[in-house]
C-alpha cells in the first residue's frame, strides 16, 4: 500500500506544540523578528534576553517552514570543502568559517542544556565517504588540508569503514565534532519559554508591506494592523530570496525518508552522521527514537509543488542507495517527505544588513548547514546592533 506522509516527519511526530494568537491590534517594539523557524527562535531568544522588547511574527504556525522538514545534522563541514572554499575566500577565512561551525555546535548544546529544552540533541561523528573511485583523491586532499589546519580528522579505508559500520563504500574522512537535534521541537520550546518570559509571539499573521523609515520600520499586516519597530530581523528562510533584485542563492527541493523504529543496525550507527561526495549528496543519521533518517536526491525547487509520484520516485532512489551502501541494513520506510532550502555558491550564509532595506538585518542560514549558521547569527546580530564588526560578518556579507 502506498500510504505515506504528506507532511514532514517532525510535524507528524511532535504535532503543533504551541499555538499563539494572530495580531489583532497595532503594537510597538524595539525589534520585530519575522519568521519563527529555528532561526527566528534562536535570534528572538538572544534579543529578548539581551533586553530588547522583541516581537515574533509568522504567517504560518511556529516552525512550520523548512524547520519542520529538516534532517537537522549539525556539522562544521560546509557543503563546499575547505580546500575549495580557501580558493574562493582564502585559507584563513575558510578555516575560520569551519571553526565557527564547531563553536556553534557547542553553543547550541550549551543553550539547550541551560534552557532545559527537550531538543533530542545528540553528539555524533561525521563520516564523509567518496561516492566513486574517481572522487577519492579529491576527498583525500580535503583530509590533508583539514589535518594541516588542526582539525580532528581520521582517514578511513574501505575495509575500516566496512568493519566499523557494516558499510560498503570508498574511503572517507571521519570527523570528531558533529551532532544532531530535533530543530522543530527546539524552535517550539525556545519560543514558548521566551513567550512565558514576556516575549510577544503572533502566528498566522501575514505581512503585506514593510515601510522602511530613517530610524524605524513600519510593518503592515494583511489584516491592516501595524507593528512599529526600530529594527526588523528577517529570519524568513529561503522565501526571503524573492525580496532581492539579485539572485543570491538557488532554491532546491530535497527529499527525505525515515525507517521504522529499532532498525537492526542502530547500535552500530547510532553515533554517526554519514554523507558522501556526490552532487547532490546523500546524507543520513539515526534519530533519538532509533530510526534511520536519509535525505538527498535534490532537484530545483518546483513552485507548483512536489507530486506524490516524484516524492515516491526520489525516496525509492534513496532506499536503493541505502541498500547498496548497507547490504545488511533492514530499512523499512515509515515516512517520506520533501522540503526546500536555499543553496549559495560558496556554501556560506547571508547574515547582515542590505543597502536596499534600511533598519533591517537578515539571518539567512542557507545551505546544508543552515542551523549552525543560524546559531552564529545570534552573536552576529547582537554585534550589528551594537555597531561592532566581526570577521564572519565580512565573510557572510551580501556584497561578497
Ligand atoms: C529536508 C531538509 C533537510 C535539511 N537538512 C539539514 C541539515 O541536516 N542540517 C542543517 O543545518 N540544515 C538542514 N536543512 C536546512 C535547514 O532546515 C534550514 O536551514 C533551517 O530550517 C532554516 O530555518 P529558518 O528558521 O531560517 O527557516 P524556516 O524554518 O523556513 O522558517 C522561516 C519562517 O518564516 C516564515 N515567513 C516567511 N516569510 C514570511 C513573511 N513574509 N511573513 C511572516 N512569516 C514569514 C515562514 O512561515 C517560516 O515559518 C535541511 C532542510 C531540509 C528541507
Amino acid at each position: 500500500m502506498e500510504l505515506r506522509s504528506p507532511e514532514s516527519f517532525w510535524l507528524l511526530k511532535n504535532g503543533i506544540l504551541h499555538s499563539y494568537p494572530s495580531l489583532q491590534k497595532d503594537i510597538a517594539c524595539d525589534i520585530a523578528v519575522i519568521g519563527s523557524g529555528i532561526t527566528g527562535a534562536l535570534i528572538s531568544h538572544t534579543l529578548h534576553n539581551a533586553g530588547y522588547k522583541t516581537v515574533v511574527i509568522d504567517k504560518r504556525d511556529v516552525a512550520a517552514g523548512s524547520s519542520a522538514a529538516t534532517t537537522s545534522m549539525l556539522q562544521y563541514e560546509i557543503d563546499v570543502p575547505m580546500h575549495k572554499l580557501a580558493e574562493m575566500i582564502g585559507e584563513q577565512a575558510a578555516t575560520e568559517c569551519y571553526r565557527a561551525g564547531i563553536r556553534s555546535i557547542a553553543a547550541l548544546e550549551s543553550l539547550v542544556k541551560k534552557e532545559h529544552i527537550d531538543s533530542g540533541f545528540e553528539h555524533k561523528k561525521s563520516l564523509q565517504v567518496a561516492h566513486s573511485e574517481k572522487a577519492v583523491a579529491e576527498l583525500e586532499k580535503e583530509y590533508h588540508y583539514r589535518k594541516k589546519n588542526g582539525f580532528h580528522v581520521e582517514w578511513l579505508t574501505s575495509e575500516e569503514i566496512k568493519k566499523r559500520f557494516y558499510m560498503e563504500s570508498h574511503p572517507g574522512i571521519l570527523s570528531e565534532e558533529g551532532a544532531s537535534i530535533d530543530a522543530f521541537k527546539t524552535a517550539h520550546s525556545l519560543i514558548k519559554k521566551n513567550h512565558d518570559r514576556g516575549m510577544l509571539v503572533y502566528d498566522h499573521t501575514s505581512v503585506k508591506e514593510f515601510i522602511y523609515e530613517t530610524d524605524s520600520v513600519k510593518i503592515i499586516t494583511e489584516e491592516g494592523f501595524t507593528v512599529f519597530c526600530k529594527k526588523v530581523i528577517f529570519c524568513t528562510g529561503f522565501e526571503t530570496l524573492k525580496m532581492f533584485r539579485k539572485k543570491y542563492a538557488d532554491v532546491i527541493s530535497t527529499f527525505a525518508c525515515v525507517s521504522e523504529e529499532d532498525f537492526n543496525l542502530y547500535p552500530v550507527l547510532k553515533d554517526m552522521l554519514i554523507w558522501d561526495t556526490a552532487d547532490p549528496y546523500i546524507y543520513m543519521r539515526t534519530t533519538d527514537d532509533k530510526r534511520f533518517l536519509v535525505g538527498g536526491e535534490d532537484i530545483p525547487f518546483r513552485y507548483n509543488g512536489i507530486s506524490e509520484k516524484i516524492k515516491g520516485k526520489k525516496t525509492a532512489n534513496l532506499n536503493r542507495k541505502i541498500g547498496n551502501l548497507f547490504p545488511t541494513l533492514h530499512f523499512t520506510e515509515d515516512y517520506r517527505w520533501a522540503g526546500a532550502f536555499g543553496v549559495t555558491k560558496d556554501g556560506l550564509p547571508y547574515i547582515g544588513e542590505h543597502p536596499d532595506f534600511p533598519n533591517a538585518i537578515f539571518v539567512l542560514g542557507l545551505g546544508g548547514n543552515g542551523i549552525t549558521f543560524s546559531v552564529q547569527g545570534m552573536n552576529l546580530v547582537l554585534k550589528i546592533l551594537a555597531g561592532e564588526t566581526d570577521p564572519l560578518l565580512h565573510f557572510y556579507r551580501f556584497d561578497r
